[in-house]
C-alpha cells in the first residue's frame, strides 16, 4: 500500500497571532512555523503502517513557498520515505490544494491519502472532503483508529455523541482526530538521514492546475479585548449587578 500524507505549514500553535497593519491578513513575518497538528498525527500514522508493515511507501507532499520544504523534511525526520514539494508564494484556497494533491494522486496511484481534519490556521476543514470529491474516492473523517485488511479499511470516526465505525474500501481518504495517535519526535540521527532523502520540486503550473482564487479577503481583524472582570463579595450582588448592570436577568 502506498500512503501519501499532505502537510501544512502553519504559524506555531504556541504563537499568538497578531494581525498586519493594513489588516490583509495575519503577519508571517520572523514568527514560528510548524507542521499543523493534525498533519503530524497523518504522519505519525503513515509511519506505523510503513513500520507494521501494510505500507509499502510513504510520501509527505507540501505546498506553499520555500520554507515549507522545512515541513516536508520534518514528516521525513519522523520516518516518512520522500517528499513532493508544491512552490507557491500564494496562499491557495482549499479546491486549488485539493486540484494540486488531485494531481500528484493521478501520478503517484496512492492506496491512501491521510490528511489532517482541518488547518489550524485557517479551520476551512475542506481539502480532504474535496479531495475525495475529485477523485470519486470515498472518505472517513476525523479518525480516531483505522484498522486495514486488504484493500478494506475500518475507521471509526468521532461523531456528536459518540463513535462511528465505517468500512471503506482503498484507494480512499482518510482525516486523522487528535486522538488518533500521538506523533513522535524525530531523532537527532533521523533528522540527520532526513536531510539525505529526495524531495520533488514542483509547480502549480507544472500539474496543470488553476489556482485562481475565487474568495476576496476584505479585512482580517484581531478579537475584541476582554475587559478584566470585577470580585464581588456575595452572591446577592452578583445577582444585583447581573440585574442592573449587566441586564441579563
Ligand atoms: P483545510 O481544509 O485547509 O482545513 O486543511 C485540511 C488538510 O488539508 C490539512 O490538515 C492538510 O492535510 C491538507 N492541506 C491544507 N493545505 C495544505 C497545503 N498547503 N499543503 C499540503 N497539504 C495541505
Amino acid at each position: 500500500m502506498k500512503v501519501i500524507v499532505p502537510v501544512k505549514r502553519v504559524l506555531d500553535y504556541n504563537v499568538k497571532a497578531r494581525v498586519k497593519s493594513d489588516q490583509s491578513g495575519v503577519d508571517l513575518a520572523n514568527v514560528k512555523m510548524s507542521m499543523n497538528p493534525f498533519d503530524e498525527i497523518s504522519i505519525e500514522q503513515a509511519v506505523k503502517l510503513k513500520e507494521s508493515g501494510t505500507a509499502s511507501e510513504t510520501v509527505v507532499v507540501s505546498i506553499g513557498p520555500a520554507k515549507a520544504q522545512e515541513t516536508i523534511r520534518t514528516g521525513l525526520a519522523m520516518g516518512i520515505d520522500r517528499g513532493i514539494h508544491v512552490q507557491t508564494d500564494e496562499d491557495l484556497e482549499p479546491l486549488a490544494i485539493a486540484k494540486i494533491l488531485q494531481s500528484i494522486c493521478k501520478d503517484e496511484s496512492p492506496d491512501l491519502v491521510i490528511l489532517g481534519k482541518q488547518a489550524i490556521d485557517n479551520d476551512y476543514g475542506a481539502t480532504g472532503g474535496m479531495l475525495a470529491a475529485l477523485m470519486n474516492w470515498p472518505i472517513a473523517s476525523a479518525a480516531n483508529s483505522m484498522e486495514q485488511s486488504g484493500s478494506e479499511l475500518t475507521v471509526v470516526k468521532e461523531v456528536d455523541g459518540g463513535l462511528q465505525t465505517v468500512k471503506l474500501q482503498t484507494p480512499a481518504v482518510i482525516t486523522t482526530d487528535l486522538r488518533l495517535n500521538e506523533p513522535r519526535y524525530a531523532s537527532l540521527p533521523n533528522i540527520m538521514k532526513a536531510k539525505k532523502k529526495p524531495i520533488d520540486a514542483k509547480t502549480p503550473s507544472d500539474l496543470g492546475v488553476d489556482t485562481a482564487p475565487r474568495l476576496k479577503t476584505i479585512k482580517v481583524t484581531e478579537p475584541e479585548a476582554r475587559k478584566s472582570g470585577i470580585k464581588v463579595e456575595d452572591t446577592a450582588q452578583l445577582v444585583d449587578k447581573l440585574k442592573n448592570e449587566a441586564g441579563v436577568i
